[in-house]
């Protein structure tokens, strides 16, 4: 199983362990706001911490970290030039598979420059992106996103996340991955099985975007395990627990 989205910079070292024991080989930690992101400086020494610390963390517990670098859209500093500059660069750290998490907060003029420009990075490099949609006004922010995403990006590098039932009609019409958050206060693992016993399991993946905010390390599994009881197919459920994912971030199998 991987954990498709996480924010390890938040999670205690007990819950590496937790997540290994349950059967989770990898994660992806992606770039986020867990500190005022003031400036290029502070932004680098986040993005410093999720390419050295936490992968030692969860490496200590038998947990693989892969990891998403971008200017997260609540992130903004007052000099993103020279975070957007510095991307190329640090995309190239092995361990860097994907740019994120991008996307839209409020849909203000200035996120859309910055994560347009991202999408434009990520397209010339080759790398898969992981988009936020916000919990407020998701259905109009996510319209304004496929917008910027529709001939700046191919729609099959892209993992929209957190996506509910009110997105779901709009964005199953896309060629675009599909990212079920299973958290307390957003998705149950009963919501999601809804979801893919309607949708199939082809565009989905799961994760628990577990961060300061109320998370469950162990959403996916949970997930897997309430989808071995509605009677799911192994295949069907490795879809999206693991496959999906891998495929995408060109992960190879352990
Ligand atoms: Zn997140």
């Amino acid at each position: 199983m991987i954990d498709s989205h996480i924010h390890a910079d938040t999670r205690p070292f007990e819950d590496f362990e937790l997540m290994a024991v349950s059967g989770i080989e990898g994660a992806l930690t992606c770039a986020h706001d867990p500190l005022e992101m003031t400036s290029f400086d502070v932004v680098m020494a986040h993005f410093r911490r999720l390419l050295t610390v936490d992968p030692e963390r969860a490496a200590r517990n038998g947990l693989k970290l892969h990891i998403a670098l971008g200017i997260h859209p609540r992130a903004i500093p007052h000099d993103p030039e020279r975070v957007i500059e510095k991307l190329p660069d640090l995309l190239r750290n092995p361990s860097v598979v994907a740019v994120g998490e991008v996307g839209l907060e409020s849909g203000s003029e200035i996120e859309m420059d910055v994560f347009k420009v991202q999408l434009k990075v990520a397209d010339e490099l080759g790398y898969p992106v992981i988009v936020h949609t916000p919990r407020r006004r998701k259905a109009e922010i996510t319209s304004q996103i496929m917008d910027l995403i529709d001939g700046t990006m191919d729609e099959s590098m892209v993992v929209i996340e957190h996506v509910n039932r009110d997105v779901l009609p709009e964005l199953v019409e896309t060629e675009c991955m599909l990212g079920l958050t299973v958290q307390p206060e957003k998705l149950t693992p009963e919501g999601a099985v809804e979801i893919l016993r309607e949708y199939g399991t082809d565009r989905f993946v799961l994760n628990s975007d577990m961060s300061s905010a109320p998370s469950d390390p162990l959403s996916v599994p949970r997930t897997v395990q309430r989808m071995k009881m509605e009677g799911f197919s192994r295949r069907d459920i490795r879809q999206v627990s693991d496959g999906n994912i891998r495929d995408l971030l060109k992960i190879s199998q352990i």
